[in-house]
């Protein structure tokens, strides 16, 4: 090891001794209530301060410890096995020949929900190894998506005159049509959190969450843009002169907030942003703070310059505009999405909620951009998710005795499924041992990796 390292590693050992010996000398003053309101206001900012030089220093770890070439190089090849993979199940020697899973876009909902749709048909694609074809005849975005994007496969007829057989088919089946996750049946076992066996073991050491990484892969191969996507994207980023350092902030609204998530205010997303850059500003000076932001809720735009002056608000407000009609289907609305996504996914940090699946999109990207992005977000609300998965799987690795009735039980080597992180040092979730349901540290666990191998039509084992 190098000398930075070991260096470094024994700081962060002995400063996180420091970090408990002052709180827990606080604390001790809190119990005999000799503590005013601004003597906690000081706490909080030592706790701050401490929190920041940690985090700052075991970030510092993967500088100096002579792996950044590995990473980089390590990201490259994996990507590039996963592309050219797609490239190669989309374009068989004889398409007329070649097994095809026929994948149909008629869901009604936000783009998000439908490129997700089809990251599901790709998945199954890639697993099953059938040719994906999509059936743009009824999609709301059919031909714009083909102007915007490079076509899913060079071959690209759905055969004619071949009888379609309806999902799982069989080995034989030339043609299959798979159904919507929601009521696909019987399910694949290989939908997220399921990664590919093959590629578990170094994406577990590439990166902080493999599936996101290997989610983030499905998008890159249907993002492929076509030239004149380029050519906005890049208008674009002159335009509004997008440039680093930049968090991206996406703020959903309108009918988001009917029943399927809360609202935050603005300030609820802005202290995250000024706690990524105070963090930066510990590893030198920051000249000008910036953010990106998207939003289908365009008065934010005022009300972001309005109350943080001191921030370069990047963004189009008129992009926002069309974000916020009723019909959002116009391909003028599509361009908008994009480069929203587009600069999102290029920030440094992203702060949203991941109950939007357009901020997940943009994550996902933002994945297949850095040898390891898991870590470069804030959601106000849910953990990373994808629609239709299994249960994220943790492991306990340290016992926890519930302290209240809210609280459950661990014993080391419990598994638990994950309903969710409360962001406050708990997380909520089932014990598979006890299958009781409640609040448990999130300390106490680690994420339990799952994969499997592929075999036939992927229904057969599980
Ligand atoms: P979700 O409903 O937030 O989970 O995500 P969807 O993508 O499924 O649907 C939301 C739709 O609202 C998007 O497809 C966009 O049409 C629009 N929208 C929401 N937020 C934004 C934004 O920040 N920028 C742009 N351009 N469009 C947005």
């Amino acid at each position: 090891p190098s000398k930075e390292y070991e260096v470094l590693r024994r700081r962060i050992f002995s400063n996180t001794k420091e970090f408990w010996y002052f709180i827990n000398s606080e604390l001790d003053s809190l119990v005999k209530s000799t503590i005013s309101v601004k003597h906690i206001h000081n706490l909080k900012n030592m706790v701050g301060e401490h929190y920041r030089s940690l985090l700052k220093d075991v970030s510092n770890l993967s500088e100096v410890d002579n792996y950044s070439t590995w990473r980089q190089q390590e990201s490259e090849t994996l990507s590039d096995l996963v592309q050219n993979r797609l490239e190669e199940l989309q374009n068989p020697p004889n398409w007329f020949t070649a097994k095809q899973l026929l994948c149909k876009l008629e869901k009604v909902c936000g783009f998000g929900c439908q490129l997700h749709h089809i990251v599901y048909c790709l998945i199954v694609a890639y697993s099953t190894q059938r040719m994906l074809v999509l059936d743009y005849k009824n999609w709301v975005y059919g031909d714009i998506w083909q102007e915007v994007f490079l076509p899913l496969s060079d071959s690209k007829t759905l055969l004619n005159n071949v009888s379609i057989h309806q999902w799982p088919g069989n080995q034989d089946s030339q043609i299959i049509h798979l159904p919507p996750v929601d009521y696909v049946n019987p399910k694949p076992y290989f939908l997220p959190q399921i990664i590919p066996d093959d590629l578990a073991e170094r994406l577990t050491v590439l990166h902080g969450d493999p599936i996101v990484w290997w989610i983030g892969q499905i998008v890159k191969y249907l993002f492929r843009p076509q030239k004149s996507t380029i050519n906005l994207l890049n208008n674009y980023s002159k335009k509004l002169k997008f440039q680093k350092p930049i968090v991206g902030v996406h703020i959903r609204r309108t009918d988001k907030l009917i029943n399927e998530a809360k609202l935050h205010t603005l300030d609820e997303y802005m202290v995250h942003v000024e706690n990524y850059y105070k963090q930066k500003e510990l590893s030198g000076e920051v000249n000008q703070k910036r953010i990106y932001l998207a939003t289908d809720e365009p008065i934010l735009f005022d009300e972001a310059k309005r109350k943080y002056p001191e921030y370069e608000i990047v963004g189009s407000d008129d992009i926002s505009k069309t974000a916020s009609l009723k019909n959002r289907n116009s391909k003028n609305a599509l361009q908008g999405l994009i480069v929203d996504i587009h600069f999102l996914s290029l920030s440094d940090h992203l702060v949203c909620t991941f109950s939007s699946q357009l901020c997940r999109i943009a994550y996902e990207i933002m994945n297949s951009l850095y040898p390891d992005a898991s870590t470069r977000y804030t959601s106000l609300d849910d953990i990373y998710y994808f629609g239709g998965q299994n249960y994220r799987l943790n492991e306990a690795v340290l016992s926890h005795k519930a302290n209240n009735q809210y609280e459950i039980d661990l014993q080391v080597g419990d598994q638990i499924y994950v309903f969710g992180n409360h962001w406050n040092g708990y997380s909520k979730g089932k014990n598979l041992r006890t299958n009781l349901i409640g609040l448990y540290p999130t300390f106490k666990v680690i994420p339990k990796i799952q994969s499997a191998k592929i075999t036939g039509n992927g229904v057969n084992i599980s």
